[in-house]
């Protein structure tokens, strides 16, 4: 299974490639989960990447694209991979097809998880992390019990001003995949606004349509 998780922030890309990671035996590779670790880890590419991530602006398409190859070559990628956030624009699309023709194994579906961007918003702002067990909860819709005692504190890239940007971003650099990738005859389409079980079994008959 090699496919293309595609969709705004907000999504829930990472939830449903969890999911299809645990049913298909391949790897998820998340370019935004490569690119915090290597802030976290204070590497040169992550103290390269920070600056764009904190303001919710595009990684250079150099550092991503090296990142990519670097985790095709991995053995556990030979057999597939869910990928979950790259490509995010025009130019790692086709960079991606280069490498993967390069490979002999081209890409069997692109995945968009279709969701409204108001609820996207109100997804994304309304994340809070309890600073004691580290559940998360929505003040909109999935507010802590009554009783709820602990903290809970808002990720500082779920900011209002950082969220408006990857939003921004996602409409004027990734949406145009949306076209890329129907031309190309790939494209399945899924409703994203349904809970996560749901949303898994509509992926499961889309990937194998
Ligand atoms: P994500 O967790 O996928 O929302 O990514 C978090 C941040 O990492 C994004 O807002 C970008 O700054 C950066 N990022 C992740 N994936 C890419 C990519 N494919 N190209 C450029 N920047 C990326």
């Amino acid at each position: 299974m090699r496919i293309v998780l595609l969709g705004a922030p907000g999504s829930g890309k990472g939830t449903q490639s969890q999911l299809l990671v645990k049913t298909h035996g391949v790897p998820q590779i998340s370019t935004g989960d490569l690119l915090r670790d290597a802030v976290a880890k204070r590497t040169e590419l992550g103290q390269r990447a920070k600056a764009a991530m904190d303001s919710g602006k595009l990684v250079d398409d150099a550092t991503v694209l090296g990142m990519i190859r670097e985790r095709f070559s991995k053995p556990d990628a030979v057999n597939g991979f869910i990928l979950d956030g790259f490509p995010r624009n025009i130019a790692q699309a086709e960079a991606l097809e280069k490498m993967l023709q390069e490979l002999g194994t081209p890409l069997d579906s692109v995945v968009l998880m279709n969701l409204d961007l108001g609820i996207l918003f109100k997804r994304l702002t309304g994340r809070r992390i309890c600073e004691e067990c580290g559940k998360v909860f929505n003040v909109f819709t999935a507010p802590p019990a009554a009783g709820h005692k602990h903290r809970l504190i808002q990720r500082p890239d779920d900011k209002e001003e950082v969220i408006g940007k990857r939003l921004e971003v996602y409409e004027a650099q990734t949406k145009p995949l949306i076209k890329y990738y129907d031309a190309a005859g790939l494209l399945r389409v899924v409703d994203a606004d349904a809970d996560v079980d749901t949303v898994f079994k509509s992926i499961d008959r889309a990937v194998k349509k």
